[in-house]
């Protein structure tokens, strides 16, 4: 089971010769305020390098409308070798107006984002749910209900169900009538190995599960309950587990958020279930992401790719003023899962809050009071560590 398994500081107070790690990454901006934030988050990257004694080796390359304007393909070749020789993907966002007029198969996201996914077998998304409470006001929910903020994880399956499932079609009836069919499937394998996942988290956290389903109408949901109680009762006992149906889990997200700790759901109700844990979580600026492979990389980790949960924000791009904290706080998250550095992940943890919580704001966490830049926004982060 993946715990976070070891962690590469040097010994303190020690003379014993020791060479320092090295964390191989690329590093994919993408798109508008992608170039923007990344900057950002690898400046703060490095300055923590520095206080732990790593030594980043980071690639960059093109992808996105980057990579359609520069190769002609929003996942250049060259792009995705760089990614196979490295030990996870830093990935910004990608798309924007620039490129609303292709084809949708050739539009940055589709081609850019589900192909890497698929590349790489990227099973297993997680996103953190997290409101500071001095920033309950920007959430829709009443702040009575989260004095404290959210802080929450949404694991979602990311590779199979109704998404990929097949048949997937639309055919002509023989009365005339048009009928469409999606397939959701999901195998037993599948549903264990992203409860393997969720069990990691939870043990990072409250030891706290809910599987979410709905197993009392879907065959697909039958399966997934029974296969996640029978693997948590037999390889994590101390792991707490509830079931809760979606719809129901869809309402209770907006009632009481902080009933939660880590959910692990399939592909589409973790779709719907993640985006309204980010609405309630107020800006997208602040929210990270981490979506892991089935393969591991050269350190015996997963592989994964490490993005924020917004797009490519047009509307503010250029300007210096996007909150590069979602960006700063997925490095965080390749760090510990990638890279198997909790310390430092928390520490950039500990810092962005820090920063934010001691007043340091871009404009979507300002409120309409005192707002800073991008960089600055960078520069207390790093002030905070
Ligand atoms: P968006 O997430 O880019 O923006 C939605 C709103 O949130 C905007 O008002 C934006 O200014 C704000 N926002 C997002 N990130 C922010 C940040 N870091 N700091 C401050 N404000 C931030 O969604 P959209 O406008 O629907 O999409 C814009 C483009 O991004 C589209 O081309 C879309 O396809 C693409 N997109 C890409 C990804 C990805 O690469 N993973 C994800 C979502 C959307």
């Amino acid at each position: 089971m993946a715990k976070i398994p070891f962690t590469f500081a040097p010994p303190a107070d020690t003379d014993t010769p020791f060479s320092m790690p090295t964390l191989k990454f690329a590093v994919l901006a993408g798109d508008y305020i992608g170039p923007e934030v990344m900057a950002e988050a690898l400046r703060v990257l490095e300055h923590v390098a520095g206080q732990e004694g790593l030594v980043l080796q980071h690639t960059a390359a093109d992808v996105g409308g980057a990579g359609i304007d520069n190769h002609g393909k929003a996942l250049p070749d060259s792009t995705l070798r760089i990614c196979e020789s490295s030990d996870a993907i830093l990935f910004g966002s990608v798309g924007g107006p620039k490129w609303e007029k292709l084809p949708p198969k050739e539009q940055p996201e589709r081609a850019a984002l589900l192909p890497i996914r698929k590349h790489f077998t990227l099973f297993a998304n997680i996103r953190p749910g997290l409101l500071y409470k001095e920033l309950t006001a920007a959430s829709p929910i009443k702040t009575d209900r989260i004095p404290e903020g959210i802080d929450m994880v949404c694991i979602r399956e990311l590779t199979g169900g109704l998404y990929f499932g097949k048949p997937k079609e639309t055919t002509t009836l023989p009365d005339g009538d048009l009928q469409a069919v999606d397939t959701m499937i999901y195998r037993k394998s599948e549903i264990e190995r992203i409860t393997a996942t969720a069990i990691a988290t939870a043990r990072t956290r409250k030891h706290k599960l809910c599987s979410i389903d709905k197993a009392n109408v879907l065959e697909t949901s039958v399966l997934w309950r029974k296969t996640v109680t029978e693997y948590v009762a037999k390889h994590a006992p101390d792991i707490e587990l509830t079931h809760m149906y979606v719809d129901n889990a869809a309402m209770q997200l907006v009632r009481g958020p902080n009933q939660f700790d880590v959910i692990v759901t399939e592909n589409m109700f973790g779709d719907i279930l993640s985006d309204e844990m980010a609405v309630i979580c107020g800006s997208l600026g602040m929210l990270s992401s981490a979506s892991l492979g089935a393969g591991k990389n050269s350190l015996g980790l997963p592989f994964g790719l490490y993005e924020p949960a917004g797009g490519t924000a047009p509307d503010i791009a250029g300007k210096g003023i996007a909150n590069p904290c979602a960006q700063i706080l997925s490095t965080a998250l390749m760090l510990r899962h990638s890279f198997g550095l909790d310390r430092a992940a928390s520490r950039i943890e500990v810092a962005v809050k820090k920063a934010v919580t001691s007043g340091s704001r871009t404009a979507d966490i300002a409120f309409g009071g005192a707002s800073i830049g991008t960089r600055a926004m960078a520069d207390a982060v790093i002030s905070a560590l």
